[in-house]
C-alpha cells in the first residue's frame, strides 16, 4: 500500500536541480515540488545543458516518477494585476518558467491564479485567462500543463472555489493545458471541511463538476493553524493543525485523494519534512 502512494514535499534548489532526486529519496518521498528560480526575483534563465543532463539521470537513478514531479512559479507573478507592466512582466516570466519545465522534462508548472488588487473579480477573471493565452500561444510546442492553485480567501485573490477555476478554463483557447492543485490548508481557509465524509464528498463533487477530477494532478498536502474558514494561509505540520490526524485520516480514505501526488508545503526544512512524510505514513496505516 505504501508505494502507491505518492508523497514529498517542496525541496531547496539551493544546491541546484541535479541535487533534488536523491534529497527527495533521503526525506522518504517519492514526489518533489521545486521553484524554477528564486521565487522572490523575476530574473530567470533556463538551466545549463550540463544540470539538466544530471537531473535527468538523478530522476532515473532515485526512481522518481515524473508525474510526481511539479514546479511552483515565483511569488511576483500575478496574472490577474490591473496594472500593464506586471501583467506583462508576469506573462514573461511565466513563458520562462514554462520553458525551463520543458528543459526539465517537468510537465506540471503550479501557479497562483492571481489577485485583482481592487478591479474585481470578472475582470481578473480575464486577465488571468489572457496572459495564459499568451503563454500558451508562446509556447506551443511544449508539453508543459498550469495548474491553477485553490488559494486562501484573503484579500483579493482569485482561485478560492472551483468555480473561478473553471471560468478561467473556459475562457482560454489552450483548456488541455490546465489542471488544478488542492492545498488542503488553501481550501480550510476557504470552508471546505474535509474533516467529514460528507465534506471531502462536497469538495470531490465540485471538483468534478466545474473542472472534471481528471484535472486534479496534485495536493498541497499542509495543516492548518487556524480553524475553518479562517481565510488567514498559514500552514502547520500535518496532524498538529486544526484539520488534525483524524482529519487528514478521513481525507485519505477516499480513493480520488490516495491516487493524486502530495507535496507538503509544512513549515520548516527538509529534517522537518522527513517528520512530517513519517507522520502521514502513520495517520495512512489502518486507513485502507
Ligand atoms: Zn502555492
Ligand atoms: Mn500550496
Ligand atoms: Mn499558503
Amino acid at each position: 500500500m505504501k508505494f502507491e502512494i505518492k508523497l514529498g514535499a517542496h525541496m531547496p534548489i539551493s544546491k541546484g536541480f541535479d541535487k533534488v532526486p536523491e534529497e527527495t529519496v533521503n526525506i522518504g518521498g517519492n514526489a518533489f515540488q521545486i521553484f524554477p528560480h528564486n521565487a522572490r526575483q523575476w530574473r530567470a534563465k533556463l538551466p545549463d545543458r550540463k544540470v539538466v543532463n544530471l537531473f535527468k539521470r538523478n530522476m532515473k537513478k532515485y526512481g522518481i516518477d515524473y508525474e510526481a514531479a511539479f514546479c511552483h512559479s515565483g511569488y511576483l507573478i500575478n496574472l490577474a494585476s490591473p496594472k500593464e507592466d506586471v501583467w506583462k512582466k508576469s506573462v514573461d516570466l511565466l513563458e520562462m518558467e514554462v520553458r525551463i519545465c520543458a528543459a526539465l522534462g517537468i510537465r506540471y508548472l503550479n501557479i497562483h491564479p492571481g489577485s485583482h488588487l481592487g478591479a474585481g473579480i470578472d475582470a481578473g477573471i480575464e486577465l488571468i485567462a489572457k496572459g495564459l493565452d499568451e503563454v500558451f500561444k508562446r509556447t506551443e510546442n511544449l508539453d508543459v500543463i498550469i495548474l491553477l492553485e485553490n488559494v486562501a480567501p484573503k484579500g483579493s485573490a482569485i482561485g478560492f472555489k472551483y468555480e473561478q477555476m473553471k471560468r478561467i478554463i473556459d475562457l482560454t483557447s489552450y483548456p488541455d493545458r490546465l489542471g488544478v492543485t488542492y492545498d488542503t490548508c488553501h481550501g480550510f481557509d476557504a470552508g471546505y471541511d474535509i474533516r467529514t465524509p460528507e465534506g471531502v464528498r462536497n469538495l470531490l463533487n465540485e471538483i468534478d463538476e466545474m473542472v472534471g477530477l481528471g484535472r486534479l494532478k496534485m495536493i498541497h498536502l499542509n495543516d492548518s493553524k487556524f480553524p475553518l474558514g479562517a481565510a488567514k494561509d498559514r500552514h502547520e505540520f500535518i496532524g498538529f493543525g486544526h484539520i488534525g490526524v483524524d482529519g487528514f485520516r478521513n481525507f485519505f480514505s477516499f480513493e480520488e485523494v490516495r491516487k493524486v501526488p502530495w507535496i507538503l508545503e509544512t513549515p520548516g526544512g527538509n529534517e522537518e519534512h522527513a517528520q512530517d512524510i513519517k507522520r502521514v505514513f502513520e495517520i495512512l496505516e489502518g486507513v485502507v
